[in-house]
């Protein structure tokens, strides 16, 4: 049972109507929009992506398919605005992690190391991370040859046309190469394995395609840069003979998959297989009531900005309803 709460936000019981954990797009849109429906949202942006608010895309350069921005914008520059547009609607914004959080119980509680807050409605947001391969030259390579998105990235002039590789056997490392060929001159897949993992229907896309190689036993080891310090290479290991070559590409794909930031609801909330937040469908409603997710962390098809920015919206918009109905 929800405790009687005022959708203006004004309750007297030191109870807040919402709390919003994540700063992606999920997250800043979810608060516009509550904070524009006068709920007081308290948003905690958290820090855990390079140690700033704002989620994966501050970890880029241009992004070029967010509606809106017809010359493209900076990620860093589009989650300033979004930040920018939620605090002046009145959203909360508290640069922290949550540490904990209960919602077994209504009201829930939300605990960072800071502060501890009670609510009656919860939207979760917190993202998903790409798996790294973690090669020696990574960090320096992130981003300026190394990507984890081809429908990010695929069509940018550091890979058009060129010749790329994607890591991983699966049916990401299939949808990224297959999706690269729109774009490249051609593509290697390198599959640690001596198998493809893809559904059969992905391997027979992969296997007529002309212009991707599938190198089976095969796994990447580091970047090979130029003099001028550009991606030129990359060099690989053969599992089995452990015999090394350098294959020359100026991109390299990461579709090993990804990592929802779901450990907080763990065994309190539903989950599918991999960690992502079950909703039930079109719509942002997880297992429990008046607990709503929004974005990656719920979402392992799609993964773009503006679908997290929609589904922040769906969720805000959700929460609402919730609220006025417990009234
Ligand atoms: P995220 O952006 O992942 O944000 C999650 C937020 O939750 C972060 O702020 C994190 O700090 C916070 N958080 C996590 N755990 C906690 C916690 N315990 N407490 C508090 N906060 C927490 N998409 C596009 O549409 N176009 C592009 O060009 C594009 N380029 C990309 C380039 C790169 C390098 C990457 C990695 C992704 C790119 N994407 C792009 C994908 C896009 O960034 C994501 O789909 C989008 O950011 C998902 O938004 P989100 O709000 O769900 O989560």
């Amino acid at each position: 049972e929800v405790a009687a709460v005022s959708p203006s936000g004004d309750s007297s019981s030191g109870i807040e109507n919402l709390v919003i954990i994540g700063s992606g797009p999920a997250g800043y849109t979810a608060a516009i929009y509550a904070a524009r429906a006068n709920l007081k949202p308290v948003v905690f942006e958290g820090y855990q992506v390079g140690g700033v608010p704002g989620g994966q895309l501050m970890t880029t350069t241009e992004v070029e398919n967010f509606p809106g921005f017809p010359e493209g914008i900076t990620g860093p520059d589009l989650m300033d605005r979004m930040r920018r547009q939620a605090e002046r609607w009145g959203a909360e914004l508290f640069q922290e992690d949550v540490e904990f959080v209960v919602v077994r119980t209504n009201p829930f509680i939300i605990r960072s190391s800071e502060r501890e807050v009670k609510c009656h409605s919860l939207i979760i947001a917190t993202g998903a991370n790409a798996k790294r391969v973690r090669l020696p030259r990574e960090d320096e390579f992130w981003s300026r040859g190394i990507s984890a998105c081809a429908i990010c990235d695929g069509a940018s002039p550091l890979f058009k046309g060129q010749v790329l590789a994607v890591v991983g056997g699966g049916d990401t490392a299939t949808e990224e190469a297959l999706y690269l060929t729109k774009y490249a001159r051609h593509v290697h897949l390198l599959v640690r394995k001596n198998h493809l993992r893809a559904s059969k229907a992905m391997q027979d896309r992969v296997f007529n395609n002309p212009n991707i190689t599938v190198h089976f036993n095969t796994e990447a080891m580091d970047v090979v840069s130029n003099s001028k310090g550009q991606m030129s290479g990359v060099l690989t290991k053969r599992v089995d003979t452990g015999e090394e070559s350098v294959l020359d590409v100026k991109g390299l794909f990461y579709g090993i998959g990804h990592t929802p930031n779901s450990q907080l609801l763990e065994g309190q909330i539903e989950l599918d297989s991999s960690g992502y937040i079950l909703v039930k469908e079109g719509t942002a409603k997880t297992s429990v009531e008046g607990v709503f997710a929004a974005g990656d962390v719920q979402d392992h098809e799609w993964r773009q900005a503006i679908t997290a920015a929609g589904s922040g919206c769906v969720a805000a918009l959700s929460v609402e309803r919730y609220l006025v109905s417990n009234n």
